[in-house]
């Protein structure tokens, strides 16, 4: 569930091939505790040893200093809540809903290093604190937002909030503090209220033992070959890493192919065997179905719990809970949305299919087409069509020269900001890299921390994260990183991208911007803290600068002759991006469609575990999407962004693209008036967090709503 602003709210974001953390917890003043902590301990959480505000002291943090800080910090927290929940004084604005917003200081700052480090750097220690840690933050948090005289506090202010004559950003604080109490069940009496409790930890020991059963079951479906023959299409290189793979999992002699998370697997698009295609595609497709990691049971145990926890809340089903508080409100504007847009896609997919089996008929292929064989000849297609190879392309793209004369760049000419490099801040990795980041008028506006290569100790995608978060109130500046997963080359070899990767670099960094431009009172209302169906649009609408002429003009040059991008070869690159996009639409919408119909049942309606991939089919077909050739992105038993904190928000993604193409026209129409557009963009909704509602601040920005015109003709779906 989307948490709350007030306490410590640790929620991921998952994207499509992109993924942005956000950790938050709010921040303390100085306690005697601490201070005497502070003098008997070596932990740098608990002395105050930051070189740059919060920076984290990479150089001295020992995985032990985690658990340390977090048992201290959840501590001090819970002190200081109690004295802010128990004092005799009349509430008001300072000693309740500030002091909260002070507090958790210490708790905010570990939690932030830890969570980054588990997902980009971490070992065996940091993942069982990991596991230790999370019920004990999940009961901390509980016992903050179900704290009686506490929620009696704030729920009086809320309701003399007329009276209070408070600027807008303050009040706008309060009521997305009272609405956080509320939704997390503190208006409830007592025994709902324990009813709830139990809800929560049996929703967090089932989610967990789905993520496990998700995770064994991806490992116990691993494609084992003893014929390398089977594998004509892979390169020499891929071929040596599946023989690696399959010996380091007990195979020697054979080779390996991992499934990934999604239904379609990537070497589907180059495996020239199409009986070995349609085993990884069937074996994909039937993850978590049977055996002992099957997984319907689970799915209709948390959406059984999930339905019954919103009506305790007083909503009708779970979808309608968790949407009352993003941009979309109620899940009737979603379903129009994902209805409308089906019907085009589904259409356009059919096409496409049409074209991939005139393909196989030409090759004298004497079979239908399937979704095994989908991505093959779509990439025979695109071959035709374009002609050109991503080996053509990535000499023009060399990794630093994208960074710095490409994304910092297009900041520049439409920000005004600029980069120069720190030698002289700790890093956690020797590929690290960190830059100050300056305004025109010379005022440091923050850090930047960029890791861009896979790691075995990182998690796959890319995403976003705040080490620490802009706040007035705390005087606190933003420190935000960048993670990709880019293959590190072999020793001095030029880091060369594919065009996937140069759009996710700007994308990721889009996010970062939103970090960086915050310019908020309060904590809580900084930077990304924005409803999840709104935080993807200041990343997707940064991808435009991955292809405006000046820009490419700039950073798509020859890494060894300095020559420019052929201006033909772009051309098709940028053509090309508009390929295949039923598909792409198709598969997506069908895991939004079944994510929200599943989470806006009532609770007698839920399918039972049997009856569960009939009620998935069922859906697909009432949205046109049932296509045996285009299997939805995700399916129920492998879902994991729907199991976790993305339930009946998959949707989320295509909505946001909405503002993205709305705006991209929006700076395509008026080229030369870039770096005016970009400062209202800045001014009027990246530098403006969560402090007032986002969908004011884009109509302020771009004087008048979203049209969703400009996103239909760039999927082709008008
Ligand atoms: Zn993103």
């Amino acid at each position: 569930m989307k948490s709350i602003n007030i306490i410590n709210l640790i929620s991921i974001m998952i994207i499509t091939g992109c993924m942005s953390i956000q950790v938050q917890v709010n921040e303390p003043e100085m306690t005697l505790t601490e201070s005497i902590t502070m003098e008997q301990s070596n932990n740098p959480f608990l002395k105050r040893v930051e070189f740059y505000d919060n920076y984290p002291r990479f150089d001295l943090i020992e995985p032990q200093h985690y658990a340390e800080a977090f048992t201290v910090g959840m501590r001090e927290h819970l002190e200081e809540i109690e004295l802010i929940a128990n004092q005799e004084a009349t509430p008001t604005i300072d000693n309740t809903l500030i002091a909260m917003e002070r507090s958790g200081r210490l708790l905010d700052r570990v939690a932030r290093v830890f969570y980054a480090m588990s997902s980009t750097n971490t070992n065996d220690e940091i993942d069982a604190i990991e596991v230790q840690i999370a019920p004990e933050l999940a009961k901390h948090q509980d016992e903050i937002s179900l704290n009686e005289n506490l929620f009696n506090r704030i729920q009086r202010l809320y309701n003399e909030r007329e009276a209070l004559n408070l600027n807008a950003e303050t009040l706008r604080l309060l009521e997305e503090t009272y609405d956080g109490f509320i939704r997390s069940g503190a208006g409830l009496g007592e025994a709902d209220k324990s009813r709830l409790r139990e809800i929560n930890q049996e929703l967090a020991s089932l989610q967990t033992q789905f993520d496990q059963n998700v995770l064994d079951e991806r490992n116990r479906q691993t494609i084992f070959i003893n014929d390398v023959s089977e594998l004509a299409g892979l390169t020499q290189g891929q071929i040596e890493r599946a023989a690696q793979d399959a010996e380091s999992m007990g195979h020697p002699g054979e080779y390996a192919i991992p499934l990934l998370n999604t239904s379609s697997q990537p070497y589907l698009s180059v495996l020239e065997n199409r009986a070995l295609r349609q085993r990884i595609m069937n074996a994909s497709l039937s993850r978590g179905l049977d055996g002992d990691f099957a997984n319907a049971e689970i799915i209709v145990g948390i959406v059984r719990l999930r339905s019954e926890r919103a009506q305790l809340l007083g909503y009708p089903n779970h979808a309608s809970y968790v949407l009352s508080n993003q941009t979309a409100q109620n899940e009737h504007a979603v379903i129009d949305r994902l209805r409308g847009l089906s019907a085009s896609a589904s259409r356009n997919a059919l096409a496409e299919a049409a074209q991939l089996q005139s393909v196989i008929d030409n090759e004298g292929g004497n079979f239908d087409l399937e979704s095994w064989d989908w991505p093959f000849y779509s990439q025979q297609l695109r071959q035709q069509l374009y002609s050109f190879d991503e080996s053509d392309l990535m000499p023009y793209l060399e990794m630093n020269n994208v960074l710095e004369n490409g994304v910092f760049f297009a900041a520049n000419l439409a920000f005004g900001i600029s980069f120069s490099e720190r030698q002289d801040l700790p890093i956690y990795q020797e590929d690290i890299r960190v830059f100050d980041v300056t305004d025109a008028d010379g005022t440091q506006l923050g850090l930047f921390v960029f890791d861009p290569y896979a790691r075995s100790n990182k998690r796959g995608g890319a995403w976003m994260n705040s080490y620490a978060s802009q706040s007035k109130l705390l005087g606190t500046s933003p420190i935000v990183a960048n993670h990709q997963n880019i293959t590190k080359p072999s020793g001095d070899e030029a880091t060369l991208l594919t065009f996937d990767e140069v759009t996710t670099m700007f994308h990721e960094f889009g996010h970062a911007l939103h970090g960086l431009f915050s310019n908020v009172f309060y904590p809580s209302l900084s930077g990304t803290a924005v409803p999840r169906d709104f935080v993807e649009y200041p990343s997707q609408v940064n991808e435009l600068w991955s292809v405006w002429p000046e820009v490419l003009a700039n950073y798509a040059v020859h890494y060894q002759t300095g020559e420019p991008i052929p201006r033909d070869l772009l051309n098709r690159v940028i053509e090309s991006e508009q390929f295949n996009q039923g598909y792409a639409t198709s598969e997506y919408l069908g895991a939004s469609v079944i994510d929200m119909e599943l989470h806006r049942l009532a609770y007698d309606d839920i399918p039972t575990a049997e009856g569960l991939m009939d009620f998935e089919a069922s859906v697909l077909d009432d949205y046109g999407l049932n296509l045996s050739m285009v299997p939805p992105r995700y399916r129920f038993p492998y879902f994991s962004h729907i199991m976790g904190g993305y339930s009946a928000g998959y949707y989320s993604y295509i909505w946001s693209e909405v503002l993205d193409a709305d705006t991209a026209a929006y700076f395509y129409e008026e080229p030369s008036a870039a770096r005016d557009r970009g400062q209202a963009l800045r001014d009027g909704v990246l530098s403006r967090g969560n402090s007032q509602n986002v969908m004011e601040l884009y109509r302020n920005f771009r004087g008048r709503d979203a049209e969703v015109r400009f996103l239909l003709e760039r999927r082709g779906l008008n």
